[in-house]
């Protein structure tokens, strides 16, 4: 079978991982901290804080942004709904934004109309989804959200490595958060991070993590009504050889993603991706025509030992936000699409140019 992900987990991993079993001193500690180190070195971005999940890491940082009811959060309408959850946890509305159907992520002029269609709203901050990998115009849409006065927070789950505008993200944003997730480039089986220039932010982050605990001269204080979203110093142990791997990985990545590409040009049916220097390509995601059945290509690949699958949700048609807030298949017809059509096809470093060829071969016979 073609894995649809493969983490590139070796045996030096494994046993820096036994190393911290071995020493009873599981929960965070000196391989988080060293994790890290490595994550603000890797991306540039002075402040890394590791968290528990993708998840944890975008309530982190929308908490500490002063995130709450009555505030209004532009989001793209085709992501994973974590993006969407955590603006609902803390009490928030959603405002969503289509995006574009080559590259997958918002563009700066779609995110400025939503903008000025609700001048009734309280928008409060916009998260960007640099969707499996690609980089979003992210130094246009920190300029939009200069002049409006918001929050910008990037949802690069699936974006560690990539480069937006000549800088890793995190630069021209509040913060970036990442996912350890299995599905993801780096794993340390659940897992995330925060990163940040601003020194207050971090420091609000890093007290949300621990229950709000403040370490004080004669023991601790609980200033803040935090969580416990650690990271267990086992999983950051997992992690410190991937990383130093990976960019290595990210160049392996691109050498596949174009060998897709070129093999699967000659087929008009198909639509291809958008490639971009910056891009770090944690999936590969076409789109099918509408008159194509998925399921029976996704079936039809399984028999041939080929492991493919949808690509990301169209928020606007999860059964709660239709609920709350009338959304259907027209409010983002984009994204409605891409959710529809769009098919994974297996992309990691280990993967061997012969399966690529296998499955553009495969997925050309099927269609
Ligand atoms: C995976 C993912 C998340 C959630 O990360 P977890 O580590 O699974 O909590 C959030 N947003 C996007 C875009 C993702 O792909």
């Amino acid at each position: 079978m073609i894995k649809l992900a493969s983490p590139d987990i070796r045996q030096q991993d494994l046993e820096r991982m036994l190393e911290v079993l071995n020493s009873g001193q599981l929960v965070q500690g000196a391989n988080v901290a060293r994790f890290e180190r490595e994550l603000a070195e890797f991306s540039g971005i002075e402040h890394a804080t590791v968290v528990s999940s993708g998840t944890a890491a975008l309530h982190s940082v929308l908490s500490s942004l002063g995130i709450g009811p009555g505030d209004h959060v532009i989001v793209p309408a085709f992501t994973f709904p974590a993006t969407v959850n955590v603006v609902e946890q803390l009490g928030a509305d959603v405002l969503l934004c289509d995006v574009d159907p080559k590259s997958y992520v918002v563009t700066p002029h779609a995110l400025e109309k939503v903008i000025v269609a609700h001048p009734d709203k309280s928008v409060k901050a916009i998260i960007v989804v640099h969707e499996f990998g690609y980089p979003a115009a992210i130094e246009q849409i920190a300029r939009i959200t200069g002049k409006y006065r918001l929050h910008l927070i990037e949802d690069a789950a699936c974006a560690l490595g990539t480069i937006a505008d000549g800088q890793h993200v995190g630069y021209f944003s509040d913060a970036a958060c990442f996912s350890f997730h299995p599905r993801k480039a780096i794993t340390t089986g659940e897992g995330g991070a925060v990163i940040t220039q601003r020194q207050e932010l971090a420091d609000k982050i890093r007290n949300f993590r621990s229950h709000g605990m403040q370490p004080q001269v004669d023991g601790v204080e609980f200033v803040a009504a935090g969580l416990n979203y650690r990271m267990t110093d086992f999983q950051a142990a997992l992690a410190i050889g991937q990383l130093e791997r990976f960019s290595q990985e990210i160049e392996k990545r691109h050498v596949l993603a174009e060998a897709y590409i070129q093999l699967l040009a000659d087929d008009e049916r198909i639509h291809l991706p958008e490639i971009h220097p910056g891009h770090s390509w944690q999936s590969f995601m076409l789109v099918l025509p509408a008159e194509i059945n998925r399921q029976r290509i996704i079936g039809q690949l399984a028999e041939s030992g080929i492991e493919a699958n949808l690509g990301a949700q169209a928020i606007n048609l999860l059964s709660y936000i239709k609920g709350k807030y009338r959304t259907d298949e027209n409010t983002c017809p984009v994204a409605t699409n891409l959710f529809a059509q769009g098919l994974v096809l297996p992309l990691y470093g280990k993967l061997k140019r012969e399966d690529v060829k296998f499955v553009a071969r495969t997925l050309k016979r099927v269609l």
